[in-house]
């Protein structure tokens, strides 16, 4: 079996791939309210979120059903985003603004760049009227990790603008600053950071912005997270849920609370990445970000000479690793490394030794 590099879906544990195996459940019955109802507060618990305040609703879907439920469920009818974009998944959050007609205006930067304080300052300053900001924690693209302490910063200073924060491969692994943030809504997945399955994801809603939300407005059918909060406080779903990449998800959060939480796991990709970085240094290979711009989670690397994506990709896949191109334009000058899944020291050394072979060929 390959060891998988690619940011989701993860190498599984083997106690995560057994749980896939327990007993079928029927949706309307009490034990899976009863899973859907521990997961649910486990994720709360991942960044000891009071439920008082705070609410997660499980969806059946993959990352972008969370980022697409966030956007629609939680902007207003006649709210207006500011979306920052620096990579593939802030534009994809644009485009989710675009196509259910939300009101937004956009702050690009290039891939990879570091937010501009300057311009985003302008921004606030000029439209008095934005309800909330949208932006990426972990941008995946390129594996920049934004600097969100800045952003809260300045939108706390022009008007308290409430975030909306696509934590899809953060969450679980960096920390998310709920309350100092102000987060309105966070969107992540089963599949990244926490090492479940891919086909369920989530998103965490303050009560008081859900609450602002009129329950005959929505903007979707299926991913309308007011009638999903409404089911699930109430015990139930509105719509079939993926049983069992539940019973999946729910060992993963048993698995990350056995290891002490999202700050253990950061140690632990880390220790991975850095293996990655030391070796690739050696080797020549520069990374696009220094480590302080970069998430724990995935970093970017420049492809070495004289070698293609596709020819490093197939020689690595020959020798059990998948590794991960880079996206869109960055297809031919980058590829990326990805910590997440169950992956050891050991696998990580070991491809270190089948890169070098390869490179020095
Ligand atoms: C993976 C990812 C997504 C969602 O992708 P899906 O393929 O829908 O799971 C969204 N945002 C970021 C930052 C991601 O890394």
């Amino acid at each position: 079996m390959a060891i998988l590099l690619n940011p989701g879906p993860v190498v599984l544990s083997e106690r995560v791939r057994q749980a896939l195996l327990k007993p079928d459940l029927c949706h309307r019955e009490q034990e899976f309210i009863d899973l859907q109802n521990k997961i649910r507060t486990d994720l709360l618990n991942v960044y000891q979120l009071s439920p008082d305040q705070w609410a997660s609703i499980v969806l059946t879907g993959s990352g972008t059903s969370a980022m697409e439920a966030m956007m629609t469920g939680l902007i207003p009818a006649h709210g207006k985003v500011l979306v920052i974009e620096n990579g593939v998944y802030g534009e994809r959050l644009t485009k989710i603004a675009q196509i259910y007609d939300i009101d937004h205006v956009v702050l690009h930067h290039e891939w990879g760049e570091e937010f501009d304080l300057t311009r985003l300052e302008g921004e606030l300053q000029y439209h008095k009227e934005l309800s909330h900001v949208a932006l990426v924690h972990h941008e995946t693209t390129t594996g920049r990790l934004n600097n969100i302490n800045n952003v809260a910063e300045l939108c706390n200073k022009y008007g308290n603008v409430p975030l909306l924060i696509d934590a899809v491969s953060s969450f679980g692994a960096e920390e998310i600053k709920f309350d100092e943030w102000n987060v309105a809504g966070c969107a992540a997945t089963a599949n990244k950071c926490l090492h479940g399955v891919p086909g369920t994801s989530f998103t965490i809603v303050n009560r008081n912005a859900i609450e602002q939300m009129s329950a005959t407005a929505a903007r979707t059918l299926y991913l309308d997270l007011v009638n999903y909060l409404k089911a699930q406080e109430s015990g139930g779903t509105p719509f079939t849920q993926s049983i069992q990449t539940f019973y999946a998800l729910s060992e993963a959060l048993d698995e990350l609370d056995d290891m002490d939480g999202w700050q253990q796991r950061q140690k632990q990709y880390w220790t991975l990445m850095d293996i990655v970085r030391k070796g690739f240094e050696e080797l020549n290979i520069k990374p696009r970000l220094t480590r302080e711009e970069s998430s724990c989670v995935l970093n970017s690397f420049h492809l070495p000479d004289g070698i293609s994506y596709q020819e490093l990709h197939d020689k690595l896949k020959a020798a059990g690793y998948i590794i991960y191109a880079g996206q869109g334009g960055l297809i031919k000058s980058l590829f990326r490394i990805s910590c997440m899944g169950d992956i050891k020291q050991g696998d990580m050394e070991r491809f270190i030794d089948e890169m070098k072979k390869i490179v020095k060929s």
